[in-house]
């Protein structure tokens, strides 16, 4: 088995054989970018592998394509039944599923209506994106784009040109990955995830007029503050107020909980509690993922 593939990708109500996927040329997602998708994370838990959150992401999917004006012919609770058969299929048990929509066949013309949609859902083993061990960060000159340029709560395929932009410049520079600032200078997130920052008891983050509301974000809104009492702040984020910060993370799906060692210029190392409170935020929600923790028994599908 090659390094990204399973056994099934679900196509439009049929469970296909992997390899059979294919796609014509000519589309138009693959010219226009008229794609949406969700990155969902399933866990080995003591009841079968579960996965996390999955009706908020199919429901933020149906989002997505509604502003692109996709008539999506089944319903959320459809979607989260072929993604839990989906699983099941291909005897995973701890890894990622990807649903996308995307405009396809018959019209290339930039207005995408009337074009053929197209549903995919495919589930592959995946290594961990990010370690939980604290990565550099560098602050890029790539910035999250502005509200008045699309519809940033949306999770739209072409957007991801800035992220692997950003990270392909904080790579070069040697850095583990890129933050991005919006148009007002104030801190977004990273290119494909949210971030927090922590002084004393309070967890601060972006108020969220550019950024893609996380289901991990706010996931971890919720426990920090329920379990571990924590203020949790949202509010804009200068750059020169990080320096006044005690600890920094990112979260998201894919990679969990990632502390930060240092933002450019900006190194944590010099403290010797680094990242102590955000690996004890990151242990909690392993612990939920994880089905290890009933209060979040209903998160888990
Ligand atoms: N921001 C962006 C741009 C993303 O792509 C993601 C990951 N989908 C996130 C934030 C984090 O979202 P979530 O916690 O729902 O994975």
């Amino acid at each position: 088995m090659a390094w990204i593939e399973s056994k099934f990708i679900w196509d439009n109500w049929k469970f296909i054989p992997w390899e059979q996927s294919q796609i014509h040329t000519v589309n138009h997602a693959l010219h226009y970018g008229t794609s949406v998708f969700e990155w969902i994370r399933f866990y080995q838990t003591p009841k079968w592998p579960k996965i996390f959150r999955l009706k908020d992401h199919i429901k933020r999917l149906f989002f997505s394509a509604s502003v692109l004006d996709m008539e999506i012919p089944y319903s959320v609770e459809d979607i989260v039944d072929v993604c839990i058969q989906l699983v099941k299929k291909n005897w995973l048990e701890n890894w990622y599923i990807r649903p996308i929509v995307f405009y396809w066949y018959w019209k290339m013309g930039l207005d995408p209506i009337w074009a053929d949609l197209d549903f995919v859902i495919s589930a592959w083993p995946w290594w961990k994106y990010l370690s939980s061990d604290p990565i550099k960060v560098w602050v890029s000159k790539f910035r999250r784009l502005h509200p008045q340029t699309a519809v940033m709560e949306a999770k739209l395929w072409w957007y991801y040109i800035t992220s692997a932009l950003s990270h392909r410049d904080a790579s070069k520079r040697g850095f583990d990955e890129a933050l991005l600032l919006d148009t007002e200078w104030f801190v977004a997130e990273w290119p494909g995830e949210n971030i927090f920052f922590i002084q004393w008891n309070n967890i601060i983050t972006p108020a969220g007029w550019t950024i893609l509301p996380g289901i991990t974000r706010d996931s971890i809104m919720k426990f920090v503050q329920d379990d571990l009492k924590y203020n949790v702040i949202q509010t804009d984020i200068a750059l020169e107020d990080i320096s006044n910060f005690d600890e920094a993370f990112f979260s998201w799906t894919a990679a969990e909980i990632t502390p930060i060692w240092s933002i450019t210029d900006l190194d944590w190392n010099k403290v010797d509690y680094v990242s102590k409170k955000s690996l004890e935020i990151w242990k909690y929600y392993m612990d939920i993922v994880n089905g290890k923790n009933p209060k979040y028994e209903n998160w888990l599908y």
